[in-house]
């Protein structure tokens, strides 16, 4: 063992729960105490910038620029009494994560000196020099400028004594280059779409709002094993390491006690998240090992997403604090389930009626019926780009392996909601529909069970579930940004919608009854999406078959699935909704591919570094000691006694030497397939071939290296072992 490791698992072995302290005050003194939000904007702003500046927010109207100064002064005020003397516009570049510069509020006095001062045009606009983000060839280098614009929907808040103030990220030629102007682009479109045809049921609905609640699974890694991996260090996750003899096959971490030490990082978590105004509310252990989960409660989506990636940072920094590291990776570890973030996604209108959610009334249930119907079509049609928009390099260890869901895009809906579905379609009146409730009578549309709500069988095997009052989209990884997977999802489900009142008032207009006409739709809708329905198995070979022979997407390659995005009717459906253009979409899948191949091409570096330079050298080292060993047992017993004791080292010895000629070769086939791979030009070829031919000996290499752990004496194995990162902490 190196020098490293020991002290590391000595470290580890005896650390204690760091102690948290408790503020005295309860809870609702200091929640969102770090957040300019509506009651900080009534202290610290005059009354008549206020009520301007509510009524914009309310109206998604943009401010003018007195009103920005003067909002702009009250923040600053806001924000110096409470430490802040730097402010930053956050932003969500297309890397995934999240991006700030810091200005300190300070401009000359003229005097020789400085004042603190923050103007309305640098609240309410900025120019990052940006040309570093990826962009996917939309701003050439000599036009590199992009600006950041506030987002008035969010509110700014501060982190370690910086104001941030969440903002867009927008080419001067306005296409978006982040993730937040489509993610608002998509609501809005949703808004819109989603209220007409809310409207055929009840016409005082003005809004419809979608609400997002993210489930954050995350493993923990004492610090000190973690720096003795370069692999988690480099790449977020194990790029070799044996199968531990225990690990999750006794379910017994799932739902038990918390660890003292982690349950001291969450309770730190969620006092920092409170302050920020994050609602953090359920916490427990997850089913593999060291692994663990975070979920609020469900926002408005598009503050909801802030407030996730704004958690994934404060994350890191409050796991450093009790001498932890997180792993946000969707698969840090072989073998044991990998992390995802289910998106609980529903849709509600401003009186508060959730639309995915059978109510009391006929009206009310024949709406649950039209939206649910509307989901599947939408679902359905683009179950490519679904499955296209959370899958990348991290991802694709996720989908298909250890319980996470398949690479397939389906939809459960539970026996209760199916039954009510399989009645509708056979219907030809809505008065005529008869409905078996738990107590047998017999029921119309109008008395959808209640029950449904709590008699969602719960389905972990599908990838995106019906769950009483909202669908479950669990296909979407740990470490991404949601936007990605909801850009793609509420811009399908907006333009279905569109399609669908399309359809519905032609007809009426035609004078048909309209009742009438939206039951004929909806059944037209559900005869037509079938196929994306299905409560079996997600994980089993058989279910990999029938989706194939039912035409829904099966390929899982991420390279492969990012043309899902340029396809006609994806490109129709989402300038349909006005959420992106095609060259917007054309340069996003430049950045997707580059960033696929840069972080195989990552992994396939470092892998190549530990194999040679430290395991190789390690079993060498054994095999010298076998040899050894072998030639003093032939100096002291001779002939065939000394034979049949040397035999089994002989074994060993020759073993290892396999291993390490096949770890030796592979490691140059694949820096050759890297150097192949390198030269060609086009991104997408060159994501295929990092895919295709590159990859592949990452997981030969690594099958040589995890033989080798367990043959190479432990003394000298150089790395932290899984029983030791899963189980120390
Ligand atoms: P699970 O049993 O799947 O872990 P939870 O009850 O913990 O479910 O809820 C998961 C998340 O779903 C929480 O963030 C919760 O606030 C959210 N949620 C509940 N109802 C809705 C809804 N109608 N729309 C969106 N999210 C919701
Ligand atoms: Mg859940």
């Amino acid at each position: 063992m190196s020098n490293l490791r020991f002290k590391s698992v000595e470290e580890a072995t005896a650390r204690k729960a760091v102690k948290v302290e408790l503020p005295k005050e309860r809870v609702e003194a200091y929640y969102g105490k770090q957040v300019f939000n509506r009651q900080r904007m009534f202290e610290y702003l005059p009354k008549d910038t206020y009520d301007a500046l509510v009524y914009a927010i309310d109206n998604r109207q943009p401010l003018s620029r007195q009103l920005a100064d003067s909002v702009a002064e009250g923040m600053k005020r806001w924000a110096i009494d409470n430490g802040a003397r730097h402010y930053t516009h956050w932003f969500h570049p297309l890397t995934g994560s999240t991006a700030e510069k810091h200005d300190a509020f300070v401009e000359h006095d003229g005097k020789g000196g400085v004042v603190e001062k923050f103007s309305g045009k640098l609240l309410v606009q900025q120019e990052p020099d940006a040309s570093s983000f990826p962009n996917g060839g939309i701003r050439n280098t000599f036009e590199a400028r992009g600006y950041s614009a506030w987002d008035l929907s969010s509110p700014a808040f501060i982190v370690d004594n910086t104001l941030c103030i969440p903002t867009v990220f927008v080419a001067y030629t306005g296409e978006s280059l982040d993730y937040k102007t489509p993610l608002l682009r998509s609501l809005n479109s949703i808004d819109k779409a989603a209220t007409h045809v809310a409207r055929y049921f009840d016409p005082e609905v003005k809004h419809v709002i979608c609400n997002l609640g993210w489930e954050q699974e995350y493993f923990l890694v004492d610090e000190a094993l973690y720096a003795a991996r370069p692999d988690l260090v480099m790449t977020g996750r194990t790029l070799m390491g044996h199968e531990s003899a225990k690990n999750q096959q006794l379910d017994d971490h799932y739902f038990g006690a918390i660890p003292s030490r982690v349950e001291a990082f969450m309770l730190d978590l969620e006092l920092e998240s409170h302050k920020l105004g994050i609602p953090a509310k359920t916490r427990h252990n997850e089913v593999a090992p060291n692994q663990f989960e975070l979920a609020p409660i469900f926002e408005e989506c598009n503050l909801a997403n802030d407030h996730n990636l704004l958690l994934m940072s404060v994350m890191e920094e409050v796991a450093k604090r009790h001498n932890f590291r997180v792993l946000l990776h969707e698969k840090p570890f072989a073998g044991v389930n990998g992390s995802g973030k289910h998106n609980n996604w529903s849709l509600g209108t401003d009186g508060g009626e959730l639309l995915f959610s059978p109510g009391k009334t006929p009206q009310e249930n024949f709406r649950f019926v039209t939206f649910v119907a509307n989901v599947m079509a939408a679902v359905h049609k683009h179950n490519g780009l679904l499955k296209a928009s959370i899958i990348n390099a991290t991802n694709q260890h996720r989908l298909g392996a250890n319980e996470a869901p398949p690479a397939i895009i389906s939809m459960f809906l539970g026996t209760a909601v199916s039954n009510i579905l399989a009645k509708v379609e056979k219907t030809d009146s809505l008065n005529k529909l008869t409905i078996d409730g738990k107590e047998q009578v017999n029921l119309d549309v109008a008395q959808i069970p209640e029950i449904i709500i709590d008699n969602t069988d719960r389905n972990r095997t599908s990838p995106f579930a019906f769950t009483g009052n909202r669908f479950e989209y669990r296909a979407v990884g740990s470490s991404a940004n949601n936007a990605s997977a909801l850009i793609a999802l509420n811009a399908a489900v907006s333009a279905q919608l569109m399609d669908f009142a399309a359809a519905v008032d032609a007809r009426v207009d035609a004078g048909e009854d309209r009742e009438h006409v939206i039951l004929d739709e909806v059944k037209k809708l559900l005869k037509e999406s079938k196929a994306i329905h299905f409560d079996g198995n997600g994980y089993s070979d058989e279910w990999k078959q029938e989706a194939a022979e039912r035409g829904l997407d099966v390929e899982a390659s991420a390279p492969l699935l990012y043309d899902r995005y340029t396809l006609p009717q994806s490109v129709e459906m989402f300038e349909k909704a006005g959420v992106l253009s095609k060259k917007e979409i054309e340069a996003r899948n430049e950045v997707k591919w580059e960033m696929f191949t840069k972080k195989v091409q990552i992994e396939s570096r470092v892998l190549g570094d530990l194999a040679i330079n430290h395991i190789i050298p390690a079993a060498v080292r054994y095999q010298s000691l076998l040899l050894d060993n072998v030639y003093k047992i032939q100096q002291l017993f001779k002939g065939s006694k000394a034979d049949a004791i040397s035999a089994q080292d002989l074994a060993n010895i020759e073993a290892i030497s396999d291993h390490i000629s096949a770890i030796k070769s592979g490691v140059e086939n694949m820096v050759n397939a890297r150097k192949r791979a390198n030269k060609i030009e086009s991104e997408r070829e060159k994501a295929i071939a990092y895919h295709d031919d590159v990859a592949p000996y990452m997981e030969e290499i690594r099958r040589h290296i995890d033989k080798l752990e367990l043959m190479v004496d432990n003394e000298i194995w150089p790395l932290p072992k899984y029983r030791e990162l899963l189980f120390i902490r």
